[in-house]
């Protein structure tokens, strides 16, 4: 045995160790193959016999997938200018399978052949790999899709159901004043009935229309220089009756530290405080609720309710902040809602550059403290 006809079967013993096939092919300056050793796992790989790709070096070639051929010319190049490479494509087997292979080349600077350039390389077939990462693409592409077209048809419904509403709700306040005669006490208590109803469906409508447009990035905020003492004496003139009804004690406080004004969105500051408070007001039964204003930091500014309600379990906690995630109560406390505001708390939070916390304890009760920079600097003023 010659020496050449050694290291071959070195190579070939090494080769039949693995589950890849090896080649060591030299390229001339046009790119054009001349095969020095194929390993036979080219055969497990492509379905066709070795033979076949030593009788004919150009046969690798007509098996690649024709879509993936010029990444295949742009390989063989890469190799010819002496840049070692790696590239994946499709092959068609002899059974009509189509397979995904990894071509990874390196060049022998140093080979002594002069007409060109020597090769060694691996071919991998990495087709479950593949489909793994097809299938879930086209998981999240239809998971993005499913979600693109639930906003749209959210938007689309929440709109349609609120002129309606309104509408209803004009009728119903209007009969209420009087407006087409006296009232019985009964029609009182009916129309009294069916304003509380549609109030509470137009809420409703107008969280599904926030939650998205949220969803969508198309909810803009008003940015503008606001009182945040008046968000809270709003809130406590709103929600006393609501909470003195369930027996329930509204302390409102502001800390002497608090700016005097600050900058941001007050309808929407508004509107996180509304969520925080009556949630806290449906979820306890007896005690107070308290809301604090105060200065964190230097920076900073934030609003905290805390309730003496029924309390959050800690597993629970990351994920209240949901959209349409309740907690499982098992017939504690109130379930009434959408499972929406708090969803939409924290993202108005979030666009308005702060942060939400919650510390619960479950049976003694929540606190909500949503904290906001005095300047926001990641929303543009208008
Ligand atoms: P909704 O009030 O419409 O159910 P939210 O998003 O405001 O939706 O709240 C989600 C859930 O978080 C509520 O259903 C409730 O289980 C829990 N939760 C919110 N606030 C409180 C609170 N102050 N005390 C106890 N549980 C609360």
């Amino acid at each position: 045995m010659n020496d050449s006809q050694q290291k071959d079967t070195s190579l070939n013993k090494v080769a039949s160790s693995i589950s890849d096939h090896i080649y060591v092919t030299e390229l001339s300056q046009d790119s054009s193959p001349t095969t020095h050793f194929l390993s036979e796992k080219i055969q497990t790989i492509t379905g066709y016999p070795l033979e076949t790709f030593q009788a004919d070096p150009a046969f690798w070639h007509s098996i690649i997938h024709p879509d993936d051929r010029p990444l295949f010319i742009e390989h063989r190049a890469k190799l010819t200018n002496q840049q070692g490479n790696e590239v994946e494509y499709r092959l068609n087997r002899a059974d009509g399978e189509i397979i995904w292979v990894r071509d990874s080349g390196q060049v022998d600077n140093n080979a002594d052949s002069k007409s060109g350039v020597m090769v060694y390389g691996i071919v991998s077939d990495i087709t479950p790999r593949r489909k793994a990462q097809e299938a879930l693409t086209l998981a999240r592409d239809r998971a993005l899709e499913a979600s693109r077209l639930k906003s749209q048809l959210l938007a689309n419904v929440s709109h349609d159901l609120r002129t309606p509403l309104t509408t209803i709700l004009g009728y119903a306040q209007l009969l209420e004043m009087g407006a087409h005669g006296p009232l019985a006490d009964k029609q009182r208590e009916t129309i009294s009935g069916i304003i509380k109803s549609a109030k509470y469906l137009t809420n409703l409508v107008n969280d599904l229309l926030d939650q998205a447009k949220l969803e969508d990035g198309k909810l803009k905020l008003n940015i503008t220089s606001f009182v945040p003492s008046d968000i809270v004496n709003q809130v406590q003139s709103n929600m006393s009756v609501p909470a003195h009804t369930k027996g329930l004690t509204l302390i409102t406080d502001i800390g002497p530290d608090v700016p005097l004004t600050v900058t941001g969105d007050p309808d929407r500051v508004q509107q996180i405080l509304a969520n925080l408070v009556s949630n806290a007001i449906k979820f306890t039964t007896e005690g107070t609720v308290h809301v604090r204003l105060f200065r964190p930091d230097p920076k900073h500014w934030a609003l905290q309710v805390s309730d003496t309600g029924i309390g959050i379990p800690t597993t629970e906690q990351p994920h209240i902040f949901e959209p349409f995630r309740q907690v499982d109560g098992s017939g504690k406390g109130d379930t009434s809602g959408a499972g929406l505001g708090l969803s939409i708390v924290k993202q108005l939070t979030t666009l308005m550059g702060g942060y939400i916390s919650l510390e619960s304890e479950e049976g003694q009760g929540s606190t909500f403290t949503v904290h906001l920079p005095l300047m926001p600097s990641n929303v543009d003023a208008n």
